[in-house]
């Protein structure tokens, strides 16, 4: 922790008092977790039910209020939130939800010696305004209390769609996690979601602040997002890369090289092959594939069992060889569909199958049979020159 403080500028016309105590305890929750052990004091009180959720979780937490009322949204019309990133995996999270769902970016500021551009982004958002979202941008620092700079929790990027929920009256909170992360796929065996530590830290807490969690992509992969990106009518608003412009992805980080080896191996790729050799020859690229094992190395897996090799240096065809049937990563897990909300549950079902087919018994347990363990141990990291 580097900071004790960080700001979120909210629109004027939501007072720091209209928001539920719960909401801004929930927010506070999400940024300092990692250096919460038990006990944890607000600076104003909580509703007992929200107390309750967090004592489910070990916490001890208070003060508590009890004539607060817990938050309910009012009743009409009511909302999903979704943190948006602008990436291919949030996009996709969007063109499945209803189509009032609102997306919510944290706009974090420029940071000395960072690489990160927010250009791209904002025209991701701009765009999603001009086709009828409600999409919101709202400037917040709290990836600077940590160091390194980041998130401290991977939920955390809900803070702004959490501090806006009364007034724009959401009844849940999605986010765009995607399968490999989900469900470990893009590491080296399946864990079934129900059974980590995430699931049993952060389920209750939302929902006992009346913002049940919803990840409507959780059984997509990230070969999935990309089909859906490609036959969605908000798909082509994506931009995945942080360092680029407006107009242009950088051609020189790991999310580029990811995502143009990915949408290649799709014939999605409309960019040719010069920018994946320059991306080849790239010092955080190379790093990057030096990993044992690779991150997503699921997705690359698939993706080269693709492609043409002879552009790639020698050592590729080695390092990506594999006889695993990895085409159920272009379907949707379907034991997922527990994590989307019941409320919106039918409709996003039938959004998803709309883009992408669900797998069959056999391909699910593909998935779960997941184990990349075996095949690691027995290769080399990946060398060149
Ligand atoms: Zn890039």
């Amino acid at each position: 922790m580097s900071r004790t403080k960080f700001f979120v500028e909210l629109p004027v016309d939501v007072p720091i008092d209209s928001i539920h105590p719960d909401h801004l305890a929930l927010c506070a929750f999400l940024v300092i977790r990692p250096w919460v052990n038990k006990k944890l004091t607000f600076s104003i009180p909580i509703s007992q039910r929200f107390a309750d959720g967090l004592n489910k979780c070990n916490f001890t937490v208070g003060p508590v209020d009890e004539n607060l009322e817990p938050y309910l949204p009012k009743g009409g019309l009511s909302y999903m939130g979704l943190a948006y990133s602008g990436g291919a995996d949030s996009t996709a999270a969007l063109s499945v939800l209803p189509k009032t769902t609102i997306p919510i970016f944290l706009d974090r500021p420029k940071m000395e010696n960072t690489l990160y551009s927010k250009e791209a982004a904002i025209q991701s958002c701009e765009n999603l305004k001009k086709v009828g979202y409600q999409c919101l941008l709202i400037k917040c620092d709290l990836e600077s209390m940590r160091e390194p700079l980041g998130f401290p929790t991977d939920l955390s990027n809900g803070v702004p769609a959490i501090l806006l929920a009364q007034k724009l009256n959401l009844f849940a909170i999605s986010y765009g996690t995607v399968l490999e992360s989900m469900y470990g796929l893009g590491r080296l065996k399946f864990k079934d979601y129900e059974e980590t530590s995430h699931k049993r830290m952060w389920w209750d807490v939302f929902e006992s602040a009346g913002l049940p969690l919803t990840f409507p992509i959780a059984g997509v992969s990230e070969v999935g997002t990309e089909l859906i990106c490609s036959r969605s009518n908000i798909g082509s608003i994506a931009r995945s890369c942080i360092r680029g412009t407006a107009s242009e992805p950088c051609y020189k980080c790991w999310k580029c090289f990811r995502k143009l080896t990915l949408k290649q191996s799709l014939d999605l790729g409309a960019e040719g092959d010069e920018h994946l050799i320059g991306l080849i020859s790239n010092k955080e690229v190379r790093t990057k594939l030096s990993k044992m094992p690779i991150s997503h190395e699921n997705v690359l897996l698939y993706a080269f069992s693709k492609l043409e090799m002879s552009i790639y240096p020698p050592g590729f065809s080695t390092r990506f060889s594999h006889n695993l049937d990895l085409d159920y990563l272009e379907k949707w897990y379907t034991p997922s569909k527990a994590y989307i909300d019941s409320k919106i549950r039918s409709e996003v079902i039938s959004n998803i199958n709309q883009y992408i087919s669900p797998m069959q018994e056999r391909e699910e347990e593909l998935v779960k049979e997941w184990d990349n363990q075996v095949r690691i141990e027995k290769l080399i990291p990946l060398e060149y020159d």
